[in-house]
């Protein structure tokens, strides 16, 4: 029977909404043992959210070092420790910065094959599917080397649950050497917002939003629909925004459940960091904007008008008078 690893990532809010769709993902390969690596957390707590999505067993990787949180080379070196140990055919996670991260070093050590940011995965035959050229083309790849590793997109797999009951154990990986990387500190981007690439719902200025000031009204919407606010390049070249709030070819690719795009026009290169994006909606002013052509739903009109009245409408359905 074929073992999958999933990296198991946590937020400031306990276990990310993402790991779900990824363990759905290494699922997929019939009769498969799920193990979720947890680093450095509550693992027990972890246990109870994770195994009602099909997960047989949840593994707290550890190694007898005080600072083991702080140091990436030492938890990557002990990921690849339990790769070994437990002998897995593949290994996935999230393409967070995180996920990023840890799984292209473990691919170092183990010599692994290794995808990042895949649209999709089938580990029963170890193809993947994954952007190129900004979005314009998607390429099917053959994963042929065992242990493969791969990071999927957030949200780009709809988490489907499948309670089952997991057992907890412990891997302590025989390394103490802390290497050379420390982490100091974590610090949010500058929007102070939610992850971008990570969030389910975002709301997008572009150009129209004429100044950085009247970002706040993005902000307002995106608190009451509990998203993330993202910006044009247009918007960030002028200064409205800081680039961390990027969205496209040159900014952070997105795949949200809900993309809101107002004053956007909807140029191949902004396109190309949201098209995989579940639900689009655009407002412009425009009727010919090409985003009308690229989007689920389409409003035409103001944006200041739209949004803000969109705000009124969730806060009154939030506070009823
Ligand atoms: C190599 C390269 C990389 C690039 N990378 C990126 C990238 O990562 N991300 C990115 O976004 N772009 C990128 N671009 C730039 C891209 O080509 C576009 O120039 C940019 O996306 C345009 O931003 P915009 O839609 O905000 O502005 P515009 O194209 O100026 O569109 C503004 C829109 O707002 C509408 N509008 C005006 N007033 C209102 C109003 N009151 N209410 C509603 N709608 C209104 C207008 O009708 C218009 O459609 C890149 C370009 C190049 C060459």
């Amino acid at each position: 029977m074929a073992n999958i690893g999933v990296l198991i990532e946590s937020g400031s809010e306990g276990i990310k909404e993402t790991n779900f769709g990824v363990i759905t993902a290494a699922r997929r390969k019939p009769g498969a043992n799920v193990f979720a690596f947890i680093i450095n957390g509550d693992s027990a707590a972890a246990k109870d959210v994770i195994e009602t999505y099909g997960v047989q067993k949840v593994v707290a990787v550890t190694v007898p070092t005080p600072d083991f949180a702080v140091r990436p080379e030492l938890q990557a070196a002990a990921l690849a420790a339990a790769v070994r140990h437990f002998e897995l055919v593949g290994l996935l996670g999230s393409a967070s910065p995180r996920g990023r991260d840890l799984l292209a070093r473990v691919a170092a050590i183990l010599d692994a094959p290794l995808v990042q940011d895949c649209l999709d995965i089938n580990p029963d035959d170890g193809t993947v599917t994954k952007s190129h050229f900004a979005g314009r083309t998607t390429a099917t790849l053959r994963l042929t080397g065992r242990p493969w590793v791969c990071s999927l997109r957030p949200n780009c797999v709809e988490p489907v649950p499948a309670p089952a009951a997991a057992t907890l154990e412990t891997f302590q990986a025989p390394l103490t050497d802390s290497a050379r990387i420390c982490v100091k500190a974590v610090k949010n981007s500058g929007s102070g917002a939610a992850d971008l690439t990570e969030a389910n719902i975002i709301i997008t200025g572009g150009r129209a939003i004429g100044s950085p000031d009247n970002f706040q009204v993005l902000r307002d919407c995106a608190a009451e629909l509990g998203a993330a606010v993202g910006a044009s390049r247009a918007a960030v070249d002028a200064g409205y925004a800081p680039h961390s709030m990027q969205v496209g070819q040159t900014g952070k690719t997105v795949s949200p459940k809900l993309y809101i795009a107002c004053g956007v026009s909807g140029a191949v290169q902004h396109f190309a960091g949201m098209k995989t994006s579940k639900v689009i909606v655009a407002i412009n002013t425009d009727k010919d904007a090409p985003i009308f052509g690229k989007s689920n739903y389409g409003l035409l009109g103001d944006l200041f008008e739209v949004v803000r009245a969109l705000t009124d409408v969730l806060r009154k359905r939030r506070q009823p008078e």
